[in-house]
């Protein structure tokens, strides 16, 4: 029997023939005719006018950032229950994360938290400079009421959609509702091109400059000329035709994801003290990773007992994230609420989900978990 892994990369042939009518027109190259459509059809598909694919989610967001006019000193509010991607950028510009806890509902940022956060730092008349908001495990957060709170003060609203492409917020989707939206094609994420990102807008000006910065801001001369600092965190052509192929199968992906989250659901709600993440009411969660909290106190076991019982199965699982407030890296820094974070963090499990998995896989996840419940 072979490793379980918690989301391995799903890919086709479609990626193959992608990548080799790459080769055979020898666009080897940081840009080509891939790379342009893998924006045209991303940005259809996730309804956001412009999309500027990058080397990382990471990138993206950094770019985001920095065009959000983000520098040394100001204030970014950032969701808490996150991975350090979501917040690292904010400190590559010398600017503060301030963390905002999560919400039962959905376990994304409490909606009143962030407004409460942002209205009492207008009043003393230092309003953040952004908020990123982040879309956890394929569950939309509740947009509308951040997004009103951030446009009353002049918060630029920046999603952080890295864990849910293909998941729904209403009729739209998550990341292309802000000023500015990012995803990420890592190999562990709902599609991959390997590594890459894309950074999704509405406004033509701002898609504009992120090209521009993304290509180390070489301003139009026929010698090398620069006027500001820019990065090198342009997408190649080839990870483009991974993407494009991987696009194709996205919505497939989703349902085979959603079928995981059924299946665990149904073999192991009963068991005690186990809860599954919720959906919230305002969209569909693409259920990246199937994720569970296990209260101790009913169940007589812990987190860690049912993750040890997996591994010693080989078969991955992982801890929910660990607020950014918690990390030795961020001690200290300002945050808002917090125990909603830390409880999910202490109880809560994510479970083996890839579109690829197979039933049978999925079965020995399912036994290897009641079987832990089983033992003293
Ligand atoms: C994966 C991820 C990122 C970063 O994306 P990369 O492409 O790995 O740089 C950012 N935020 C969240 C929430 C993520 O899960």
């Amino acid at each position: 029997m072979s490793r379980i892994y918690l989301s391995p990369p799903d890919v086709g042939t479609a990626e193959v023939e992608f990548v080799l009518e790459a080769f055979e027109a020898n666009w080897v190259a940081p840009v080509g005719p891939h790379l342009d459509a893998f924006e045209q059809e991303f940005a259809a598909l996730v309804g956001s006018p412009h999309a500027v694919a990058l080397s990382s989610g990471t990138a993206a967001l950094h770019l985001a950032l920095r065009l959000a006019g983000v520098g040394p000193g100001d204030e970014v509010l950032c969701s808490d229950l996150t991975f350090i991607a979501s917040a690292a950028p904010i400190t590559y510009l010398g600017a503060r994360p301030v963390f905002i806890d999560s919400e039962e509902r959905s376990w994304n940022m409490d909606p009143a938290l962030a407004c409460a956060a942002i209205e009492a730092k207008a009043r003393a008349g230092r309003p953040p400079k952004a908020l990123v908001l982040v879309h956890l495990y394929g569950q939309s957060a509740d947009i509308a009421p951040i997004q009103a709170c951030c446009e009353r003060h002049g918060v630029k609203l920046i999603e952080d959609a890295a864990e849910a492409l293909g998941a729904t917020y209403g009729d739209r989707c998550p990341g292309s509702l802000g000023w500015a939206g990012i995803h990420s094609f890592n190999g562990n994420k709902i599609i991959t091109t390997s590594g890459g990102g894309m950074l999704v807008t509405a406004d033509a000006g701002m898609a504009k400059q992120a090209r521009f910065l993304a290509t180390q801001a070489r301003d139009p001369a026929p010698h090398y000329q620069h006027a500001t600092i820019g990065y090198n965190y342009r997408l190649s052509n080839i990870c483009a035709g991974i993407g494009r192929g991987q696009l194709l199968r996205l919505a497939s992906k989703v349902t085979r994801r959603r079928a995981h989250f059924r299946a665990y659901r149904q073999a192991l709600g009963d068991l005690p003290g186990v809860t599954f993440q919720p959906e919230a009411p305002w969209g569909q969660s693409t259920r990246w990773l199937t994720c569970l909290t296990i209260d101790p106190a009913v169940a007589g076991r812990d987190r860690e007992d049912v993750r040890r019982a997996l591994e010693a199965a080989d078969i991955e699982s992982r801890p929910l994230w660990k607020p950014l407030h918690l990390q030795p890296v961020f001690a200290g820094v300002e945050t808002h609420g917090g125990a909603v974070g830390e409880r999910l963090f202490a109880q809560g499990l994510c479970l083996p989900s890839g579109s690829g998995m197979a039933e049978q896989d999925r079965e020995r996840v399912i036994a290897t978990v009641k079987q832990a419940f089983r033992a003293s």
